[in-house]
């Protein structure tokens, strides 16, 4: 459908420099309107890397975004593009620049986009009043002067400040204490109704993303392994990484545990990523075709856009899958 369309990235290649990882390799997705797409995957998968892609501060060497159908550097302006997708970090402070009263920082970009300074300082008022933070009380503060829950909703009113469309959240929470965590996660989905914002929730916590997603894309080594609906995925998933990604999750309901073989080790090095499927150095289901060819994403028929890169659970492939899990 065409809102299916409206948000839509096609090959992120990133392999430019010597010195550079290739952390990133022809990730291709889509999301609705209104929607959260988690991404999850272990540390230094490229789930940051496709969120920097995305906003361009890094230039990806093939593929492209689309707004609407609308091709970013193309048909939007990057300009327009930086209105429409804004992006907040883990770290709330080092985002934040210190000698800037906390009005200064919501108020920049509306002035930068050519409010007035008057009515830069009336937005600035009006999105901390919206993230929680009385603007009598907190607009001219400064960063050091907040606790990491209060500069984390300054980062969110920055975000909302161009009253953009997408919000890319790349590990927003992670940094805060857990109570503090769930005050925001809950600002987040109140914001998203009241605005109708569409959230890309990047985030290492599975338990979080669950909360928070409609759909999850989970990332192996720069690459798609899985996307489907949350539950789906929360229920432990179809490929075998997210299978033992999501069984070594701590909090998990003992009862609907995954019980996979745990991941050891760390991923390979995404530089010189291992042949054909990257997982198979250690999958416990990999057979020779799994060193040889590269598995591509396919449809399943479990849910509308449920898709799985393995070739263990291609029906019909004639592997068996030696235990893979196909669920129907
Ligand atoms: Fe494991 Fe082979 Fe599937 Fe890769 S393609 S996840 S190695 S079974
Ligand atoms: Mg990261």
């Amino acid at each position: 459908s065409h809102l299916r369309k409206y948000f839509q990235l096609s090959t992120g290649l990133l392999s430019r420099r010597k010195s550079s990882v290739q952390a990133v390799d022809e990730v291709s997705f889509q999301v609705d309107r209104g929607e959260t797409l988690g991404i999850v995957g272990e540390s230094g998968c490229g789930k940051s890397t496709l969120a920097r892609l995305i906003i361009r501060l890094i230039d990806p060497d093939a593929g492209e975004v689309r707004l609407d159908g609308q091709t970013v550097g193309a048909e939007v302006a990057i300009r327009d593009m930086r209105r429409a997708i804004q992006m907040v970090f883990q770290d709330s402070y080092s985002s934040l620049n210190p000698r800037l009263s906390i009005e200064e920082s919501v108020a920049f970009a509306p002035a930068v986009h050519g409010d007035s300074h008057a009515a830069a300082a009336r937005r600035a008022h009006q999105v901390l009043a919206q993230v929680g933070l009385d603007p009598a009380q907190f607009a001219h503060r400064y960063p050091h002067e907040l606790s990491g829950g209060q500069r984390q909703r300054v980062n969110i009113a920055r975000a909302l400040a161009l009253l953009p469309q997408i919000v890319i959240l790349d590990e927003a929470v992670s940094a805060l204490d857990k109570s503090v965590e769930a005050q925001v996660l809950n600002l987040l989905m109140e914001l998203k109704r009241e605005f109708h914002l569409t959230y890309l929730f990047i985030s290492h916590d599975l338990n979080v993303v669950n909360y928070m997603s409609d759909r999850v894309l989970v990332m192996y080594l720069g690459k798609v392994v899985e996307i489907g609906p949350a539950e789906g995925i929360a229920e432990g998933g179809v490929h075998p990484y997210t299978r033992a990604l999501y069984s070594a999750m701590p909090s998990m309901d003992p009862d609907q545990r995954v019980t996979e073989p745990p991941l050891t080790g760390d991923p390979p090095n995404p530089i010189n990523p291992p042949s054909g499927c990257r997982f198979h150095p250690r999958c416990p289901f990999a057979e020779p075709v799994c060193t040889d060819t590269e598995p591509q994403l396919y449809d399943l028929s479990i849910a509308p856009g449920y898709q799985v890169a393995c070739h263990m659970t291609i029906p019909g492939s004639g592997h068996t899958g030696a235990g893979v899990a196909t669920r129907s």
